[in-house]
């Protein structure tokens, strides 16, 4: 009996539970998901200071400033970015100020350089500026503790951290940040027909092309790939095999020999070493999704043609690396599209063609198969940015039909 989709992907995160977390210097935690929340040592910005560059004065003096009735006001000071001065700016004064700087005691507001136009130069002193409009109190300053306050929570456990979080972490005096370490994933590819990439396949053989894309999607997802040698189609090499991969890594993923092949191994091994949960999924490609789990490692054995190996890790696996990393969001975006072409399917499986995402003319969505849709073929894969989700039920799509895609070119985030 096959589950569905939804049955396999509950029993996936079943077997999987969060990691632990560890303490990383804030550039490795990009993109993995904070343990805990980040308060601020400091005010940020640790003081008042200013937007623009320009002149910090007392907006009362301004009233009625135009440029057909400047107002002139002598220049006490100038405050670069870095310095300060403690002078007070008095009525009818004004403070030469760059972007940054703080702003000097008595003044409330700065007039941007554009609106002024220099006066006469002062000599030993800072001179005149003649001032072109008014200002409100307040304008152009940037206040004291705006972004954060000293003690306050400016990042929340449970967040990922993107690059303006990094800022943050920076700006609040954190160097290293707790995050949920990356799951280490075991690939291990099974077939007597596997040769490694550097070899030219002899007779009755191929390349291991998919232990390289497992682990590139491993990667994708945060994880860190532990790649395997071939597994031969041997029940005692993949014993060993899978033990010692359960007792190294957080995550078990094989390819190949889960079918119903006279050498396809796996699954008995499976049992053998630990339990199997299912070992079919009603979709394509891939039906022989297989789960399990040895000494508590959850195992996945994907099928072993290569696009059935990639949607597999992308429907299944993807998800549960991201849950082991603290994620909540585990779906990549979906969309309806207009389907460009008539699309015929089995009716009780639910299909994911590797599809290209278009938008016309019109602003309208359009998805249109991406190339051949045999399941030993990845080129399609490579072409397209989604995969069009045909639902079990219906044996037509027709062209012009609107149907749902998997955005493969977006992070997991808006649903
Ligand atoms: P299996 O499920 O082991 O019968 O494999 C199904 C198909 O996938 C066969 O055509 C295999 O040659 C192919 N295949 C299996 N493992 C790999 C691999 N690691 N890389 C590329 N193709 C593979
Ligand atoms: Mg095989």
């Amino acid at each position: 009996m096959s589950l569905s989709v939804e049955q396999a992907r509950d029993l996936v995160f079943a077997r999987c539970r969060v990691l632990e977390t560890e303490s990383v210097p804030i550039l490795e935690a990009l993109g993995r998901v904070l343990a805990t929340e980040v308060r601020s040592d400091i005010d940020v910005a640790p003081f008042d200071n200013s937007a623009m560059d320009g002149y910090a004065i007392r907006a009362a003096d301004l009233v009625g400033a135009s440029e057909s009735a400047p107002v002139t006001l002598a220049v006490v000071s100038e405050i670069a970015a870095g310095s300060y001065s403690e002078l007070e700016i008095g009525p009818g004064q004004a403070a030469r100020i760059m972007t940054g700087a703080p702003v000097p005691p008595g003044a409330d507001a700065v007039v941007m350089v554009e609106f002024t136009e220099a006066g006469e130069a002062g000599g030993a002193t800072h001179g005149t500026v003649r001032i072109m409009r008014e200002v409100t109190s307040g304008e152009n300053i940037r206040r004291r503790a705006e972004e954060v306050a000293a003690g306050d929570v400016v990042l929340s456990a449970g967040e990922e951290v993107g690059p303006a979080a990094v800022g943050l972490l920076a700006a609040t005096g954190h160097a290293t940040a707790e995050v949920y370490r990356r799951p280490k994933v075991a690939v291990l590819s099974t077939g007597d027909e596997l040769v490694d990439v550097t070899e030219l396949p002899g007779r009755g053989k191929i390349r291991n092309s998919n232990s390289y894309s497992i682990s590139a999607q491993v990667i994708a997802a945060g994880g860190m790939p532990l790649r395997y040698p071939i597994v031969r189609d041997d029940r005692a090499a993949m014993r060993e095999a899978f033990a010692q991969a359960a007792s190294e890594a957080d995550f078990i993923a094989t390819t190949g020999g889960v079918s119903v092949g006279d050498f396809d191994y796996v699954k008995p091994v499976l049992e053998e070493l630990g339990e199997m949960e299912f070992c079919k999924v009603a979709m394509r490609p891939g039906n022989p999704q297989t789960l399990g789990s040895i000494d508590g490692t959850p195992f996945f054995g994907l099928p072993g043609n290569p696009t059935s190996t990639f949607v597999g890790f992308e429907i299944f696996i993807r998800p549960a690396l991201r849950f082991m990393q603290g994620h909540a969001k585990l779906d990549r975006p979906r969309q309806q599209a207009v389907l460009a072409h008539d699309v015929k399917k089995k009716r009780d499986r639910r299909y994911f063609l590797r599809a290209s995402l278009e938008r016309s003319s019109d602003g309208s969505y359009v998805v249109t198969l991406s190339g051949s849709q045999s399941s030993a073929l990845l080129t399609a894969a490579h072409r397209g940015n989604c995969l069009l989700v045909m639902p079990e039920g219906e044996e037509l799509f027709p062209a012009g039909s609107m149907a749902e895609v998997i955005r493969l070119d977006m992070e997991e985030g808006i649903q």
